[in-house]
Order: C-alpha cells, then structure tokens, then sequence
C-alpha cells in the first residue's frame, strides 16, 4: 500500500516533520517509531512488534483502537457526508449529539458550542465567560480577570497558555499573555504551606478566597481541571477543593469553568469529574475522549442563563464571533455518538470499576521503590512521582531525563509511556485486560527500579 520503506520514511519524518513538545535535536538522533495500526490497547510499530498504548494515546482513546461500532458509524456517515459548514447550516449527528451531550453532563448545562481541540474549547470558554459579564453588566464592567491554578494546564492557544500555571510550557509567552490571578494548587504531596495530609488546614482554599476577596467585582470566572491536574502532573486534589471552589465562586459572583478534557468520559470513574462533588460549572470544555479518540472533535457546554445573556436585536450586536471552519464536523460527530453509545452498550463505566480496583492495587507495590516519592490516583488515573531523595522530596536533576529515560526502559518491554517531567503515568483504554493491566505496571516497576536502582 505504501511505496516507501521503512528507512525512507525515516528520512521523510525526519527531514520535513517537527513534532509537538519535542526537542527536535533529540528526535533527530534517534530512528522514529512508526505506529501502523492497532487494535484494542495494542498499537503495531512497522515492523509488526506490539506495544500496550499506555496513555490512550496521549489522553483521548477510550475504547481502544479499531472499534468496529465506531469505524461503522464513521464509514455509515461517510457515505452521505464528511463536512458542511455549521454556519448559517444545521447538521444531523451534531444535532443528535448536543442533545445526548447535555443529557450526560451535570445537570443545567444546557447549551453545547463546537470546536476541534481542547485549547479551542477553552478559548471559547474564555471568550463566552468574558462576553457574558459584559452583555450583563454592560461594557464598563470591572469584571476583567480571570483565576486560575498553579500547575493548571488548559492548552497552547494563547488564551489558554494565559491560564496556564506550568512555567516550563507558558513562561517564555509571558509578554503575550493577558493577566491571570494564580492560586496555589492543591498539591498535597509539595504542599506550598508545609502542610501534611494530616495537618491540612485547608489554607489553598483559604488563598483562593482571599483572591476573590480582593478582587470583588473584578473576577470572570475561576478556571480549573476539576479533581485531578493532568499535565501539571496528575495532581490528585484533595476532597471537598472542587466543591468549595463552586461555593466561592457562587459566593463572590465568578463563573466556574471547568477543563475537563482530560478528565472527561469516565477517566476519574464518572462520566465527568465534576460529578464526584456534585458540581454544576457555568462552562465546561471537553475534547480528548469525546470522539473516542478517532478525530478533532471539542464542545464547549453552558447554561441557559449564560446562553440566554447573547439574545437580542442583531443591532445589538451580543452575537458571539466565534467559529471555526469545521465546527460540528458531520464525521467526528459521528464518532462521538458511537463512542457514548459504547458507553450503554458494554456498560463502561460498570466495567471500569474492578479495573480502577486493579490498577490501585497494583500501584501498592510502587510505594516500595525507593526514588518512588509519591503514588497518585483518581479512577482509571493512576501516577507515580520519582525523586532523587524521598526524604527531603528533592527531584532529579531535570538535565537527567530520569522520567524520560524509564520510558524508554518500557518501550523495550512492550509498553508505550510518555512522562511528565519525572511523573509516570498510567491512562490506559478502558477495553484493557487484567494481564494487560498487569503487564503494562509490570514494565513500568521494572523499569523505574532499572533506572533509579533499587536501594
Ligand atoms: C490536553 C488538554 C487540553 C488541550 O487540549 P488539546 O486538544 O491538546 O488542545 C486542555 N485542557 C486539559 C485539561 C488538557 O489535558
């Protein structure tokens, strides 16, 4: 089918391609690993050798890969259609979709707005909360900055970056940013007030109310990735944070928006995070797992009361401009009904939960390492911090690659990891076997005590 080798492939990847998040020095000096199907949790590399996709592929396969129902429904509506355009033009699955989209999401989200990635559907949350205040309390309003968390990750777009808490990623865009109020994150484990699990004082929430006590008036809305902090390192958040970050918010009049795009389609065990502390946000942006990990596909939902504030006389002009040219995409809409039927049909979520049982289980015996600094999980999530002393939780030196470097131990154990900084991390598809479950932890441990020694 393909008229090149694999050797020439190399040389086109190498010679035309820059990847994301990549040190293209590095990549460069290494033969690319070409991914030419899969099947399940299984992804086939070129020349036929099998690796578990150990992250969902990054985050977005749910069911695995080469789903019969999901490949039907994109070949079904293929055959009618793949594109139209959602401007001034209506389309039958995005339709169908909005509607089983509100119909699982927390109850008074109502309204779902289109896009292709997670950092667009973050934008447009950005955009909408911003708009919202300024149709409600007219143009004058003081309401011109948002809150966000420390560690918080919302995607690369500039809007996104300007919420966004990881210096790594975000520091160097700083002069094009627009200004955002940051709070601590709940990050127990390097907890910014000293505090212990046990001596908890709940003081991120304490500063979190300062800032809206200092700012009365002035706050859109708060963003955050509700429960878990997933490219800030799978940052566990403490229960009862998401909750009363809800009540401040309803305290001081700020919307709640919540990123979960990663955590979205029952990653944490639920169908959305929020669910775990029976939250409503006022905006929510999902992406990743919406597709079941086939195409680009990201909604932002609301509510009415924040939908209805953009009515009027079109000379108003409370429109919101906002789209992008394959908003609604007829095939990626498609996908995701098939991927939420899955849902019902193989009664995931019921599924999930003697594997969420295995996977916390099996994450005991990490705790034994002993560069192993901490273990973290939230549902079908599960992560493990390397340090280079646990004791005083002083990390490896970053030039080390440590994380890095275990993942490529696994890689030649049949397993497919991608760290965080020295954060190693398991989101495996939920079609994933006991075995597969166990072999995939099995190579992570042996690879993490390879790299950092067992004493
Ligand atoms: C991945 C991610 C995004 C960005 O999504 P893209 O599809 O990569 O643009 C936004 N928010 C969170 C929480 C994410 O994990």
């Amino acid at each position: 089918m393909c008229r090149f080798n694999k050797r020439e492939l190399s040389q086109l990847n190498h010679k035309y391609l820059w990847h994301p998040f990549t040190q293209m020095r590095d990549w460069l000096a290494e033969e690319p690993l070409f991914i030419v199907g899969g099947n399940g949790c299984v992804l086939t590399d070129i020349d036929g050798k099998e690796y578990i996709d150990g992250t969902s592929s990054l985050w977005v396969n749910l069911h695995g890969h080469n789903v019969e129902e999901i490949n039907e429904a994109i070949r079904e509506q293929l055959e009618r259609i793949a594109h139209s355009t959602s401007l001034g033009l209506a389309n039958v699955p995005a339709a169908v979709l909005a509607e089983k989209l509100v119909s699982i999401s927390p109850p008074g989200l109502s309204r779902v707005f289109y896009s292709d990635d997670g950092a667009t559907a973050v934008e447009i949350a950005l955009k909408m909360a911003f708009e919202y205040w300024r149709h409600v309390e007219g143009k004058e309003t003081a309401r011109r900055k948002f809150v966000s968390l420390e560690l918080g990750y919302h995607g690369d777009t500039l809007g996104a970056v300007s919420v966004g808490g990881i210096d790594l990623f975000h520091g160097i865009f700083e002069p094009l940013l627009f200004e955002a109020l940051r709070v601590p994150a709940p990050y127990c484990y390097r907890c910014r007030f000293g505090r212990e699990r046990t001596s908890c004082g709940r003081e991120c929430l304490v500063a979190l109310r300062k800032t809206f006590g200092e700012h009365q008036g002035e706050i859109i809305a708060l963003i955050l990735e509700p429960m878990v902090q997933c490219a800030g390192g799978f940052i566990v958040h403490p229960d009862g944070y998401l909750a009363e970050a809800r009540r401040l918010c309803d305290e001081y009049g700020a919307l709640l928006i919540a990123d979960e795009v990663a955590t979205g389609f029952g990653r944490t065990g639920k169908m959305f995070a929020c669910e775990h502390e029976n939250v409503t946000p006022d905006l929510m942006a999902v992406a990743k797992g919406l597709s079941g990990g086939y195409l680009p596909l990201a909604a932002t939902l609301t509510t009415e009361k924040v939908f209805e504030a953009f009515l009027g006389d079109y000379a108003e002009n409370k429109t919101f401009f906002h789209g992008h040219s394959y908003t609604g995409n007829q095939l990626a809409c498609a996908a995701a009904l098939a991927s939420l039927d899955l849902f019902r049909k193989r009664n995931v979520l019921n599924e999930l939960e003697p594997k969420i049982e295995l996977l916390r289980k099996g994450l005991e015996r990490f705790q034994r390492l002993p560069h192993v600094g901490d273990v973290r999980r939230c549902g079908f999530i599960g992560a493990v911090e390397l340090v280079s002393d646990r004791a005083t939780k002083q990390p490896f030196p970053y030039e080390k690659r440590v994380g890095a470097k275990v993942c490529y131990r696994a890689r030649r154990k049949g397993v497919l990891l991608r760290p965080l900084g020295d954060v190693i991390y398991f989101i495996p598809p939920y079609c994933i076997s006991e075995t597969q479950l166990n072999g995939l932890l099995d190579a992570a441990f042996d690879s993490i005590r390879e790299e950092t020694g067992s004493a």
